[in-house]
């Protein structure tokens, strides 16, 4: 018999698969599927298997600190590494401290930070990194539905007949997610897969359709799709009439679209948007998934709009279907939750609402007025910040924007004119750029809960003890926040205490999880249509449909800079590699970047598979091994994860172009040159 040492939710991706962790008959710590898992049945995939193999490579050793970033770091004490930073918040007005969180972090966590920000240190300077990730699907849904929250759940995958995966390589993002997809089709053949994606993925593989369109033109396709569906009355009349307001400003813009024009805009057949329109008015049930394609564009908002219309023309919310966003990360719902966005507050709340403030300024016992209304400044717009002195404080808590963030040089650049601070369990590329350096525990090291895709909050049991010298992520804002003279309001003694406590936060609102107890999760918050009867948290009760305005991105593909260049990641690593990169078995045909080329692009320019080459743009340059490969012609795509150990980061070419309402950067399309880096 194994023993059983904690249930978690895996510390990857927003499928957010319940996992056993266990030690087997030899004494080996190992980990599986929880059967019992009410969103995942016990199924997972490759990458949180070797986790407890690789907790202990690479973990900072101590407080680390420095000056001058030119020098050594030399260790030092807890107590000292808490003075210099009391010292500096004290020193620096509020809104000269920026905050840039992650959705890896708990629940708890991301509460007590967002509080210790947004109510103590009275700056909404505090954004995570699903500012690259999430922010545009956020927008999408909150300007749709009137909130954030997928509307339906995985239960949906089982009775539909047909999935859409926008800008989404599900079978190596999602894996778990789209093994339930497969599963679908094999027991009832007339599913249909469609993905939309300019790289031939391993999704495209599985797909009836692949449409491989030219990157950046999705808000057109979905436009013209609108069209045909209006055109040819393959309408839901009743359910735009009852449930939705605002239908004949989205059908305005789409008349721009006809399926002609939108072919040679989006670089595809015309016979696909046909296709499209007729799956999208005829299928039975149908699940549009997406991610980053759509989300990590300067249009990310309008292409999230345009794709939610097409639901909202076809009535397809519970029943019929679902527009499902994925996340990327494991808790990036529950930080969304708690509200660690620059406009965020607990509870699905806003910063710009003055009833809102008001409640969490009585909440957490603070004076009136404490809260700002203004939003913070988002991520991508700190940097210019940075740069020009008016940030001074850059505290960076379990992410590795120094790898993740676009136009890398420009990024460093501001890191090095700015006091930085790194919180995280390992030695990662941003702590080149840091003055003080800590220590945190992590996944298995410490309790709390997380929110999956499909809104189930995991409990994360503790597995094994955390290195003497780390300290819990809530617990070293904590300890700030005593030095600080504000103990009464920070002097929790475990993470129980902060859920209880936040849980509160959340009574009577959409997200309400104020009867939930660590006790009884893993359970999902809503019911498993979070809009059941089809009413929606707008002022009028009813969805909105949206224009849908395209607009073309920022970078140019002019000559020299004649590719774009799209990101992504690839199967079995995950986001920047700290603990994925460390595992042998997960490196296996995976231990250096690629840059993916079309067969006749690649013919042209005289380039075959595992050359180096050299791919500039505006911002900078690298050098990068080549795979010639499925990819649409003119399009490259290379991962995104791999820091300067292995190379050159990617991000050194990615614009830094930002959606102008969700302000997600444009990682999705960048004009590159390249030229082969020897002649054969
Ligand atoms: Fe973890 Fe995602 Fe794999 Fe599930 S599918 S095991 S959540 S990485």
């Amino acid at each position: 018999m194994s023993e059983i040492l904690a249930k978690a939710q895996c510390p990857y991706c927003g499928v957010g698969c319940g996992l056993e962790i266990f030690k087997d008959r030899k004494g080996r710590t190992k980990i599986r599927g929880d059967k019992k898992h009410p969103a995942t049945s016990g199924d997972l995939c490759l990458k949180p298997v070797p986790y407890p193999k690789v907790m202990d490579i690479g973990r900072v050793p101590s407080p680390l600190y420095r000056e001058n970033k030119k020098e050594q770091f030399r260790e030092i004490s807890w107590e000292e590494a808490f003075d210099i930073i009391s010292e500096k918040l004290t020193h620096n007005k509020p809104d000269e401290n920026y905050f840039y969180i992650s959705g890896q972090l708990t629940t708890e966590d991301s509460y007590v930070i967002n509080k210790f920000v947004k109510g103590f240190i009275r700056t909404n300077n505090i954004d995570a990194n699903s500012r690259l990730c999430m922010a545009s699907a956020v927008m999408g849904y909150k300007l749709s539905f009137g909130s954030d929250g997928v509307p339906g759940s995985y239960e949906d995958i089982d009775d539909s007949d047909a999935f859409v995966f926008a800008g989404s390589n599900a079978a190596w993002t999602h894996p778990v997610l789209f093994k339930r997809v497969l599963k679908r089709k094999k027991e009832y053949p007339e599913t249909r897969i469609i993905v939309i994606d300019p790289v031939k993925t391993a999704t495209a593989d599985k797909a009836d359709i692949w449409i491989d369109i030219k990157p950046g033109t999705d808000t057109v396709l979905f436009n013209s799709v609108l069209y045909l569906l209006n055109k040819k009355g393959w309408l839901d009349y009743g359910f735009i009439k009852e449930h939705t307001e605002n239908f004949e400003d989205a059908i305005d813009e789409a008349e721009r679209y006809p399926p002609d024009i939108a072919a040679q805009i989006c670089g595809i057949k015309e016979s696909h948007i046909y296709k499209l329109a007729e799956i999208y008015a005829f299928s039975k049930k149908l699940i549009s998934f997406w991610t980053m394609g759509l989300n990590q564009s300067s249009n990310g908002t309008m292409k999230n709009i345009s794709l939610i219309n097409l639901h909202l023309a076809t009535g397809r919310i519970n029943e019929k279907g679902c527009p499902f966003s994925l996340t990327g990360q494991p808790n990036a719902m529950g930080g969304r939750e708690v509200g660690y966005l620059v406009n965020g507050l607990p509870g699905y709340r806003d910063v710009r609402n003055k009833e809102d403030r008001d409640f969490m300024e009585r909440f957490w016992k603070i004076h009136e007025g404490s809260i700002k209304e203004k939003p913070g400044v988002t991520a991508v717009e700190a940097v210019e910040r940075m740069i020009d002195g008016d940030i001074k404080l850059f505290w960076i808590v379990c992410t590795n924007p120094a790898v993740t963030m676009p136009n890398l040089n420009k990024f460093w650049k501001a890191l090095r004119n700015t006091f930085v601070i790194v919180q995280d369990a390992y030695l990662t590329d941003s702590v080149d750029y840091a003055n003080l350096v800590l220590p945190a525990t992590q996944w298995g090291e410490k309790e709390g809960v997380m929110t999956g895709s499909d809104r189930t909050i995991t409990y994360n049991g503790i597995f094994r003890d955390p290195p003497p010298q780390c300290k819990h992520d809530w617990e070293i804002f904590c300890e700030v926040a005593k030095r600080l003279g504000w103990e009464e309001h920070f002097s929790y003694k475990s993470s129980k205490e902060i859920f209880d406590e936040y849980k509160k936060t959340t009574k009577g609102r959409l997200c309400d999880i104020s009867d939930f107890s660590y006790e009884d999760l893993p359970k999902r918050w809503g019911e498993r249509w979070l809009y059941r009867d089809k009413k929606f948290p707008t002022p009028s009760g009813k969805a909105k449909f949206n224009r849908a305005v395209f607009k073309e991105p920022e970078d140019r593909v002019k000559y020299p800079y004649s590719f774009i260049l799209t990101t992504g990641r690839t199967k079995k690593q995950w986001h920047t590699m700290t603990r994925t990169g460390k595992s042998l078995e997960l490196l296996r045909d995976e231990a250096e970047p690629y840059i993916l080329i079309n067969e006749k692009d690649a013919f042209e320019l005289g380039i075959v598979d595992n050359d180096y080459i050299n791919v500039r743009s505006k911002r900078g340059q690298i050098y990068i091994k080549t795979k010639v490969g499925s990819i649409r012609r003119g399009v490259l795509f290379a991962p995104f994860g791999y820091g300067k150990i292995y190379h050159f980061p990617t991000n050194i070419l990615v614009s830094d172009a930002v959606d102008p309402i969700s302000k997600e950067p444009e990682l999705k399309f960048s004009s590159v040159y390249m030229k082969a880096r020897k002649k054969r």
